[in-house]
């Protein structure tokens, strides 16, 4: 079915590329970068195991892939496009579909996707696609009216720009980069699980203007945190999807839902949403992790190259062990290890849309 060309997709390819997960029953990690190892290590397991991905960055992630010494916002936006057009230049040769996302921007960070889009409509203009394939707006601690009317008025500039938008409905518990609420300990938490009724309401409002997706709530929390207070109900997903559908009168499972917080999540849950629509399933805890250990299994087999340039028994230089490229590779190859495992966990491995 090979009808996508390797890079990044947006517009229709995008679409096209939802539908294919959709139907194949599978989602793609959506991998949370913030520098250029992290990026190219997410490239590089997406073409070893030769399936598409999804890369995507905070507004924090941006900034620091963009130059943590000056924190504006204006750096924020330069920092996601720097990084995106390093996508477009890179992604062809990695041999598979490529989306380019942003996350979590609530209302304080309204201007960091005005910036953005300013470039999107730039490059749509000189190249005939826009940078990136979607941005998320998570208006999802405000009214519902307000969250959806701000969400369809950003949907009607991006719709004709090829870009999607990615809503939150429900409130995905714990924090991600600073944008989040509290889990309240103890308490019923009934604020984690979307309700469909809502759905439908954004929906109806949405449809008929572009491509978008929903961050549905299900009791996914942000982080990894002992089990115990709070559980997944997946049933809420196809519990949306139904009422859309019969209320609209719409196709199999309407809706291209959005799993937040799929770090540490139970396998069996997992497969259970992407039975009911669930395209994406972002993860950046996990792959933080897994940066961590790699950078600190190698520090612990070479600890004498991290406080003396020439070993202090050996006399032997030390050059080759202190080369960042070196410590940065470990991070970079546990990074993949993750990820594969992730691939095979979304039903995504071996499945790209490129092949
Ligand atoms: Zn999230």
């Amino acid at each position: 079915m090979s009808i996508i060309k390797p890079g990044v997709v947006t517009g229709e390819e995008y679409a096209a590329l939802v539908e294919a997960c959709k139907k194949g029953g599978y989602a793609l990690p959506a991998v949370n970068i913030s520098d250029v190892n992290t990026l190219n290590a997410a490239l590089e397991a997406a073409a070893t195991t030769k399936s598409d991905i999804i890369i995507q960055m905070s507004n924090g992630g941006a900034g620091f892939y963009g130059g943590p010494s000056i924190n504006t916002m204006e750096m924020k936006i330069k920092g996601a496009i720097s990084a995106a057009r390093h996508v477009h230049m890179m992604a062809e040769d990695y041999g598979v579909a490529v989306v380019l996302h942003t996350d979590h921007a609530n209302r304080k960070l309204l201007p960091w996707v005005d910036g953005m889009m300013d470039y999107n409509e730039k490059a749509k203009k000189e190249t005939g696609k826009p940078l990136f394939s979607s941005h998320m707006i998570d208006l999802s601690e405000e009214a519902l009216d307000d969250n959806i009317g701000t969400c369809a008025e950003y949907l009607k500039r991006m719709a004709p720009c090829d870009i999607s938008l990615e809503i939150e409905l429900g409130v995905t518990g714990g924090e991600e980069d600073g944008v989040g609420s509290d889990l309240e300990e103890g308490a019923d938490n009934a604020h984690l699980y979307t309700q469909p009724d809502d759905v439908l309401q954004a929906y109806d409002a949405l449809y008929t203007i572009g491509h978008f997706s929903v961050a549905a709530s299900f009791g996914n929390v942000h982080g990894v945190y002992k089990p115990g207070n709070v559980k997944l109900r997946p049933e809420i997903l196809i519990n949306s999807q139904n009422l859309v559908q019969k209320e609209r009168n719409t196709g199999d499972k309407p809706l291209h839902l959005v799993f937040h917080g799929g770090s540490g999540s139970e396998k069996d849950k997992i497969a259970e949403a992407l039975s009911y629509g669930v395209f994406k399933m972002n993860i950046d805890t996990d792959t933080q992790f897994a940066c961590a250990k790699g950078v600190g299994t190698y520090v612990d087999q070479h600890p004498e190259a991290f406080k003396h340039q020439i070993h202090p028994e050996t006399g032997a230089p030390l050059k080759k062990f202190y080369d960042p490229r070196k410590w940065n590779r470990d991070v970079q190859k546990s990074m993949v290890a993750r990820l594969e495992e992730a691939f095979h966990d979304l039903q995504s491995y071996g499945r790209s849309v490129c092949n």
